[in-house]
């Protein structure tokens, strides 16, 4: 058994401990969450940590598989700019590759991050997700705009989710711009009738996704119809893209929309009969390296939906840490409490992924992972430029 303390204990369940002391079994299961005010509690028996400890962070956007390219891209290119990049530099030698992600899932499991829910379009990561301590939930990501292909592609998609053996996964949709409403609807079937899993999609990244379902214009009607995908008119307009989508999420499963840089209030509001199943998966850092812009974060903290937070890739970031998310929305919406951010960056994510029991808070019987956070600002309550996280 190890008991800690440290100057402040967020337990994600009411306010921070000052002081505050957790007793862990070996296994890394929470046996006691104690206050200086406890009768069993006595700080000479306990190791003192310096700064904050958190339960394990929960990233809900990551491309493991896109590691090697760490660099590769430019900033500020855009949502269709960085698409470009992206297909030009996309092949890599297989040994680099898994180099790049070995790295990339020591980094995250050192930096605190203890679950994930990691994009797939190929089965380059499953065994670097096998050997790996963290917990990795893998979306097999199809698309396809074309109606005749959609069923190609789906099976396609089961093909790679049963090469993932005993791994937990499910097939997942690219964007609204990429899915024919009939591989949405295969999508939702294949959810309906599994187990477990969630749905999870890419969401208003760029303005260009709205400008298609808004009239058929701009940068991405331009490139779809280049592609042949549509003749003449984009097919589907008047209409907001989550419009697109919504008859075709699964019945009783948790959704994630990621990104949402350019969601709306009346987004929003449309979608709070889903409010109870419902997930907007924030990646600040990568929103700021390709469009330059955040979302509207305010507007869907007082919505009230659930919010997550994910890195994405090394593409579009420079590192897969999540203290360094929750610090770049500190930094533009410094009115969020942290207690806030920290419920974002790990119990939400373990709801999402149906890992709450165990994830997500200090408490008595759960087994979260236990992250320190060091160089604080005790006294604001906010994380500094110098702060960093460990996984102890
Ligand atoms: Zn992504």
């Amino acid at each position: 058994m190890r008991k800690i303390r440290a100057s402040y204990l967020f337990t994600n369940l009411g306010d921070p401990i000052p002081n505050g002391m957790l007793w862990v079994n070996d296994d890394g299961t929470i046996e006691r969450v104690l206050s200086p005010e406890d009768t069993d509690y006595h700080s000479e028996d306990a190791e003192f940590l310096e700064g904050w400890l958190v339960p394990g962070f929960v990233n809900t956007h990551c491309h493991l598989e896109l590691s090697h390219l760490k660099g590769k891209i430019q900033e500020h290119t855009g949502l269709n700019g960085f698409v470009s990049e992206l297909m030009k530099i996309r092949g890599a030698d297989d040994s680099l590759r898994f180099k790049a992600q070995q790295a990339a899932d020591e980094e995250m499991h050192q930096s605190g991050i203890v679950a994930v829910a990691d994009i797939c379009n190929g089965n380059s990561t499953f065994e670097v997700k096998k050997n790996s301590p963290i917990h990795y939930h893998s979306l097999i990501e199809r698309f396809g705009f074309k109606t005749e292909t959609a069923e190609l592609i789906f099976r396609e998609g089961l093909t790679l989710l049963e090469e993932l053996n005993q791994q937990p996964g499910n097939i997942c949709l690219h964007a609204p711009y990429s899915a024919s409403i009939a591989l949405q609807k295969l999508v939702k079937q294949h959810l309906n009738e599994a187990s477990s899993g969630f749905y999870s999609i890419h969401h208003t990244e760029s303005e260009a996704e709205i400008a298609l379902f808004r009239d058929g214009s701009g940068e991405m009607a331009n490139r779809m119809r280049g592609w042949g995908l549509f003749e003449n008119e984009f097919p589907y307009t008047a209409m907001r893209p989550v419009d697109y989508l919504l008859e075709n999420f699964p019945n009783n499963k948790n959704i994630l929309l990621i990104h949402n840089t350019f969601s709306n209030a009346e987004d929003l509001e449309k979608l709070q009969y889903l409010r109870d199943r419902l997930y907007f998966g924030l990646c600040p850092r990568a929103n700021l390296y390709i469009e330059n812009q955040l979302p509207k974060i305010e507007l869907l903290r007082n919505s009230n939906h659930y919010i997550t937070i994910g890195t994405d890739s090394l593409a579009s970031n420079y590192n897969l840490g999540m203290l360094e998310e929750i610090f770049t929305i500190q930094q533009h919406f410094p009115e969020i409490p942290i207690t806030e951010l920290f419920k974002w960056s790990s119990w939400n994510g373990a709801k999402l992924m149906g890992l709450d029991k165990t994830m997500g808070h200090f408490s008595l019987g759960s087994k979260p992972g236990i992250v320190q956070i060091l160089h604080v600002d005790n006294t604001n309550k906010k994380i500094t430029s110098k702060s960093f996280s460990r996984l102890i």
